[in-house]
């Protein structure tokens, strides 16, 4: 029996939050990824997808609209451990380049409709104070300390290229304090156009 892909998206997102990483894909998201990609596979665009798969690993990315793409069981084999430029291994460059153009130009959903029309709420100061002398959060924390959502703070650490952590006592990522206030000083820059 084929599983219905309400239940794909969720057994992915507990997987993801099991990993302690971003757990955002909507059922709509999905739905709409399957549908820009005619329901066949996005590496070899001839079989059928049959699995939703992480064009980063789950434990390192998460499971939300930037990452998740259809597949077919072949080419996820054929990807298996690979990442970063390491997918030029496995697949043609070209094809590895139109996916990650693909994926970073998906906007989440919920962001289209709320978070672009809604004004940024600002944690008070005050409220910041319980972080301070931590030399790590992690992305609730972080989220809170900037008074920004969990997609949003992705973006900043995607974008930015800030290195998470991990400890043994769970298995969470953690965002260093200082590469926070990073981002807090990057949210206070005007908008200007990115130079090639
Ligand atoms: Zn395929």
């Amino acid at each position: 029996m084929r599983i219905s892909e309400t239940d794909r998206v969720k057994s992915h997102l507990s997987a993801a939050r099991r990993a302690g990483t971003l757990a955002t894909l909507t059922l709509a998201e999905w739905e709409q990824t399957i549908n820009d990609f005619n329901g066949i596979c996005a590496y070899c665009k001839i079989r059928p997808f049959v699995l939703l798969e992480h064009f980063s690993p789950i434990y390192i990315s998460g499971t939300h609209v930037n990452n998740c793409l259809p597949a077919c069981d072949a080419c996820n084999k054929r990807k298996g451990l690979y990442t970063g430029d390491d997918l030029f291994k496995a697949f043609d460059r070209a094809l590895i380049e139109e996916l990650r153009n693909y994926l970073d130009a998906r906007i989440p959903i919920a962001m289209e409709v709320s978070e672009e029309t809604k004004p940024r709420v600002c944690t008070p100061k005050a409220e910041k104070g319980k972080y301070e002398g931590k030399k790590f959060l992690d992305y609730e924390e972080a989220g809170d300390y900037l008074g920004i959502r969990h997609t949003a703070l992705y973006h900043y650490v995607t974008d930015m290229e800030i290195e998470t952590h991990k400890f043994k006592r769970n298995r969470k990522r953690y965002l260093a304090m200082d590469d926070v206030k990073r981002i807090e000083r990057a949210m206070e820059e005007p908008w200007s156009e990115e130079v090639a």
